[in-house]
């Protein structure tokens, strides 16, 4: 159905800070047709869908990293502070899953995702069917993954990388990238040849890198928690530690020759946050991913400083409670106060869209630009309905209930909805 679609919304908050209140957009062809301010223009009723006196409208929400092949995952876990420990459990849970039920859980996640109205996603996929993204409107991207320390099946590993991409460069509205894991699964010259291969076919990299301590020393000096989880694993014959911080390393091996989006950074030092800006890469920080594990505090806000492209992720349900990507705003709103509410709406949405290398513009809510949009409702108590449009945003009791990705409704919640003044 391409025909126009209008909808009303009592404020609308674009990431300039912009606030325009009482709007109604005209959607067509998947793109935002017009947007009239102010008083009712002469719509017919029936032909306008009115979002209600508490609706505030933003541009669609990026999860930019999540893995949600793992979503059924979610109830396997308790709180294991020792990371290690909690991929063992990873592995041993998901060493019992057929690849339809990794697909059956992929699809859990795209719908739970769409329910808390995410519109694009930075997934990781290892073992499920990819074709179950063609079964949603969720856009994005879709890094195919690879695990493997040993440097001389290096050749193999990629080899089936390399098919992957060339028979599937998309699926459904998510494009394809490329995730080697992270500096401890990947060997030295499997991570040269997805550089190598992201580099020749312009598929972006996305990396899990400078995650824990543990992963510093492995690095560094060849030992710690990890060098005893590798061992268990198989440690090839011979390796030596690159001693270098994660993010030199991976620099040092191409991986930052263009943008490149790397998950967490929680360790990240002065010097690898200027490496990072430099390279223009992106930063994905996944907030209740941070607080599961007890990190120390994150450098999110002298990235931000740095002029680093800083994206919200919520990473899998095997460490964060859920993939609300709104959740993860609000509880870096509680814990960050050097970050601005505008700056963590651009995070979750504009910053997410370039970390994805997807279509981006500074200012997302105009005539002309793609009409994917989440409209957030706030909660009905006084202290909600005083707060500015953007500081309700963040109120405890708002939720997304409404959706736009290409211009076609994928989330409409009845409940949230039926509050109209
Ligand atoms: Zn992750």
């Amino acid at each position: 159905m391409d025909s126009n679609m209008i909808i009303r919304c009592k404020h609308l908050i674009d990431c300039s800070g912009r606030i325009e209140e009482n709007v109604y957009l005209t959607i067509s062809g998947g793109y935002i047709a017009a947007m009239d301010c102010g008083d009712a223009p002469a719509f017919p009723p029936e032909e306008c869908i009115d979002l209600g006196d508490d609706s505030i409208l933003i541009p669609g929400l990026v999860n930019a990293h999540t893995h949600l092949e793992l979503t059924l995952a979610q109830n396997c876990f308790r709180p294991q502070p020792l990371f290690t420990n909690w991929i063992r459990t990873i592995i041993s849970v998901t060493s019992q899953w057929e690849i339809d039920y990794f697909s059956q859980s992929l699809r859990d996640g795209i719908q739970q995702s769409v329910a808390c109205g995410t519109t694009a996603a930075g997934d990781i996929i290892r073992q499920a069917d990819g074709a179950a993204y063609s079964e949603f409107p969720l856009q994005g991207r879709a890094y195919y993954e690879v695990i493997n320390f040993d440097s001389h099946t290096a050749d193999k590993t990629s080899a089936a990388l390399k098919r992957n991409l060339a028979e599937h460069p998309t699926n459904g509205c998510m494009l394809a990238g490329i995730s080697p894991h992270s500096p401890y699964t990947v060997s030295e010259e499997l991570l040269r040849q997805c550089v190598s291969l992201g580099h020749s076919i312009s598929a972006p990299l996305c990396i899990h890198l400078g995650e824990t301590v543990p992963e510093l020393e492995f690095l560094r000096e060849g030992t710690g928690e990890l060098r005893r989880f590798r061992e268990e694993l198989g440690m090839p014959p011979g390796w030596t530690p690159p001693k270098k911080t994660p993010v030199e390393y991976f620099r040092d091996l191409g991986g930052l020759d263009r943008p490149a989006v790397l998950v967490h950074c929680n360790y990240a030092d002065e010097n690898d946050l200027k490496i990072i800006a430099a390279s223009g890469s992106s930063v994905v920080f996944c907030p209740r991913s941070h607080q599961y594990f007890r990190h120390r505090r994150h450098p999110v806000e002298a990235m931000l400083q740095w002029g680093i492209n800083v994206a919200i992720g919520t990473d899998s349900l095997a460490s964060s409670p859920s993939l609300s990507v709104l959740d993860e705003m609000k509880a870096l709103r509680r814990s960050y106060s050097g970050v601005s509410s505008i700056d963590i709406l651009k995070m979750a949405t504009l910053n997410g869209l370039r970390a994805l290398s997807l279509p981006h513009e500074e200012e997302l809510l105009r005539p002309g630009r793609p009409a994917d949009i989440t409209v957030i409702r706030v909660g009905a108590g006084k202290e909600e309905q005083d707060k500015s449009p953007l500081e309700a945003i963040f109120a405890d009791s708002s939720g997304a209930f409404f959706s736009l990705i290409g211009g076609k409704i994928a989330l409409r919640s009845v409940e949230r909805e039926a509050r109209k003044n």
